[in-house]
């Protein structure tokens, strides 16, 4: 809402009550479709739980495909597969424009992506493969994942866990990208990734949490490039969402 109202957007912020059903959500949906004033919608996930496990599903179904600036309708999926998306998910696309920014490669290069949700792994995946990087994709059951790690030239790690990826997982020089966002509330968790006495350690002491990657710090002492957590892939979904939005206005302005 904040980077939104900062950049000249209307934000019109709809909160329903934590007991909301998933037909009350589907007519809010419904309803965002069929105004005009509203170019972009997203629907903020994860769900509650009561709304059920396919809710998600049915509402990224729901939401019109020329709307969906999160990119996760099913026909804005298959455009992305196709190579010719119009509205593609933030963060993986966040995560491009950021490699293209810092002047780092991807053709040609080994990329894996250690996670494979709708969000995050599989339009990364994809991404990278249209831009001509040999793509592996890991997940929770890939044998001796550290070992597939340490091929890649350019490593993204998206996977939900604080400092799952230790430096046994990246080839010395290679690029690491950090999706994770987690937080952290146990001092001890904290202080055998900092270690006693570090600034973030203190951090967590005073604000009771802090927010970690899935990238160990140690991997900055051995990756060529690394990006920070909080700080690096976060404020640049942001920022895409933004850009999405405005290209879903002026898409609709041109059909007019
Ligand atoms: P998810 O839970 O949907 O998917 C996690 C993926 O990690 C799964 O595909 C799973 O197979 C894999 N995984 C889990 N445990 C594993 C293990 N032990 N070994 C190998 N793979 C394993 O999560 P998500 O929505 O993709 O999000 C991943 C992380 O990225 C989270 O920390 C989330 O908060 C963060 N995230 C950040 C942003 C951002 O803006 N920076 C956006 C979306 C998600």
């Amino acid at each position: 809402v904040r980077a939104g109202s900062e950049s000249g957007l209307k934000v019109d912020l709809q909160r329903l009550p934590a007991t909301a059903t998933l037909e009350e959500l589907l007519q809010l949906v419904e309803r965002l479709n069929a105004s005009d004033e509203h170019d972009g919608i997203l629907v903020q996930a994860p769900l509650p739980s009561a709304m059920g496990r396919a809710a998600s599903q049915r509402v990224f179904d729901t939401i019109d495909p020329a709307k969906d600036v999160d990119g996760f309708h099913p026909a804005n999926v298959g455009r992305l597969v196709q190579g010719r998306a119009h509205l593609a998910p933030c963060t993986p696309s966040g995560v491009i424009e950021m490699l293209d920014r810092s002047g780092i490669a991807i053709a040609r290069t080994h990329a894996v992506v250690i996670g494979r949700s709708e969000i995050v792994g599989k339009p990364m995946a994809m991404l990278l493969l249209h831009r001509d990087a040999t793509v592996t994709v890991c997940h929770s059951k890939t044998p001796d994942l550290p070992s597939v790690a340490r091929q890649a030239d350019i490593l993204v790690a998206a996977i939900g866990r604080a400092g799952f990826v230790t430096t046994d997982f990246v080839k010395p020089g290679a690029t690491v990208v950090d999706v994770g966002i987690n937080r952290v509330t146990d001092a001890a968790q904290a202080t055998s990734l900092f270690g006693a006495g570090s600034q973030r350690v203190a951090d967590l002491q005073k604000r009771g949490s802090i927010v970690v990657g899935d990238v160990h710090p140690a991997v900055a002492e051995i990756a060529g490039a690394l990006t920070p957590v909080p700080g690096g892939v976060g404020p640049l979904t942001i920022a895409v969402l933004l850009k999405n939005t405005l290209a879903a206005a002026e898409a609709r302005a041109a059909l007019r």
